[in-house]
């Protein structure tokens, strides 16, 4: 099955809308002609309308990194599928610092996934063990863990994206092993054919994410069960991401 290769850039919470914007003008000179390849950017909520603006006529679209599951009302701070589905083709959901730091589990992730699909947008579902569960050797149990639970009742899947996120490698510069990262998308691809069957389940993009720069993309890249890269810090580079979207056109389309 051949599934289009996907570089989703995470920026979290930096850049000031006009940082965002200059961010997003570099890295558009400079992605040149990565044909072959998606290109996501995730900006902080403030800076979604101006960029799409400036990326309106252009190979890159926007992502979320968040959005709550109800539709509307008295949820203070809150953004719903229908604010930011004009803007963005997808929404980050069960980032490891939304469950860390702000507490969501994996039936609030569920209700988000079920929303953002009802809204017309792609989830890219964040899934990873912590390096208590990992040295226990409970990877594999968690992630498919936190997989099932998350899609719970959620039927329309070929255009759910996973991303594998180890939580001891996101913004430590600690890259998780080629063959401890084949193994989880091996077992995340089990998952899914169990699901939904292999034909759907095999439509699922499954991204790595974890320390991701220039220097390693190609070697994770060049495994066929890794379709792609969420990125965190090397993605507010404008040269380093372009680096990394080039690395990944020339490494899946050859
Ligand atoms: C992330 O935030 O999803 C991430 C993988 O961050 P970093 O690339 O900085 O580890």
């Amino acid at each position: 099955m051949k599934r289009t290769p996907l570089i989703a850039g995470n920026w979290k919470m930096n850049t000031t809308v006009s940082e965002a914007c200059s961010l997003a003008r570099a890295i558009l000179t400079g992605i040149e002609s990565a044909d072959g390849v998606e290109k996501v950017i995730c900006p902080p909520f403030v800076s979604l309308a101006p960029l799409y603006e400036i990326l309106a006529a252009s190979p890159i679209k926007l992502a979320a990194q968040n959005m709550y599951f109800r539709p509307k009302g008295a949820f203070t701070g809150e953004v719903s599928a229908s604010m930011i589905k004009p803007f963005c083709s997808y929404v980050i959901l069960g980032h490891s610092e939304r469950r860390q730091i702000f507490g969501e589990s994996n039936e609030i992730i569920n209700s988000k996934i079920i929303a953002a699909f009802e809204a017309g947008l792609k989830p890219i579902l964040c899934l990873g063990e912590s390096l208590e569960q990992r040295k226990a050797g409970k990877a594999v149990d968690t992630v498919t863990g936190q997989l099932l639970n998350c899609l719970v009742n959620v039927r329309q899947t070929s255009e759910l994206v996973i991303a594998y996120e180890p939580v001891w490698a996101i913004g430590t510069g600690v890259n998780a092993a080629i063959e401890e990262v084949c193994q989880i998308m091996e077992a995340l691809r089990a998952a899914l054919a169990g699901m939904y069957g292999t034909g759907t389940g095999d439509e699922i993009r499954l991204l790595y994410g974890g320390s991701v720069t220039a220097e390693n993309t190609a070697s994770y890249l060049s495994q066929p069960v890794i379709d792609g890269a969420l990125v965190g810090g090397a993605s507010l580079d404008s040269n380093q991401f372009t680096t990394i979207i080039k690395l990944a056109a020339a490494v899946k389309n050859t």
